[in-house]
């Protein structure tokens, strides 16, 4: 493990009501109290408020799941950064696979995203990661390359130790088949090699998380490897006592 401090974050997707989320919150934190790392919930919008009520002054905080770049207008169904920031969100994720895959986002897009964030901000947790198809096709290195070159192209060099990368192997995201530690390491080694070439020093400050079906069993092993600072976490992140364990991970 590195010296950054570890960060690991719940992707609730389109999952739990603000009931649901405040429930969540009033028996995670407790759990977390003592509890050295960055712990982020990213709940579905419409839960964003109810459970920042509930986190209060924890050292529990909340993201978005996904933001408009513009700052206001006729974007029906769009949620600005200062929404986000009015609902005391502290980070936002952007370019996930899902919304790459199921609403066609560029990575274009993905570094407009992350470039209001920053103007707003708020953090962004930028994802990249390959498809089942380019990674048995060894294209991987390629694939998450031009996704970095793109998806970072409008981060100032001043702010780049403010940015968390995600890197989710799509074909281990929600299948229950995790990327061994060492081939997780061997990618956030790559990334952290480009994030340095690109922004000198800062890169080996900025924050790589991996994502991929990562539970209280195998948490462990992957904090292990030098370039994993974190967690981006999906099923594993809906109970409060697994997402708990995953946070402990050295317990775990
Ligand atoms: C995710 O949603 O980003 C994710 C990694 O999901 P899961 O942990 O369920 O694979």
């Amino acid at each position: 493990m590195s010296q950054r401090t570890p960060i690991f974050a719940a992707n609730w997707k389109m999952q739990k009501t603000a009931g649901q989320a405040e429930a969540f919150v009033e028996a995670f934190l407790p759990l977390v109290a003592d509890a050295e790392v960055d712990i982020v919930l990213a709940p579905p919008f419409t839960a964003l408020d109810r459970a920042g009520r509930a986190l209060g002054g924890s050292r529990v905080v909340l993201a978005a799941q996904n933001v408009n770049p513009e700052e206001k207008g006729a974007f029906t169904g769009e949620i600005a950064p200062a929404m986000l920031v009015d609902l005391g969100c502290r980070y936002a994720i952007v370019g996930h696979s899902e919304r790459r895959a199921l609403y066609g986002e560029s990575s274009e897009l993905v570094a407009r995203k992350a470039a209001a964030l920053l103007a707003a901000d708020l953090l962004p947790i930028v994802c990249v990661g390959e498809t089942l198809e380019e990674h048995e096709a060894g294209r991987t290195l390629d694939v998450v390359g031009n996704q970095l070159d793109e998806s970072l192209a409008q981060v100032p060099e001043a702010r780049a130790a403010e940015v968390v990368v995600a890197y989710e192997p799509v074909w281990a995201i929600g299948t229950g088949k995790t990327a061994t530690p060492e081939i997780a390491q061997g990618v956030h080694r790559s990334i952290r090699e480009w994030l340095c070439n690109r922004f000198g020093e800062a890169g080996q400050a900025i924050r790589l998380q991996y994502g991929g079906s990562v539970k209280p069993e195998n948490v462990a092993e992957l904090m292990a490897q030098t370039d994993i600072d974190g967690a981006l976490v999906g099923g594993a992140s809906l109970e409060p006592d697994r997402f708990a364990k995953i946070v402990h991970f050295d317990r775990a």
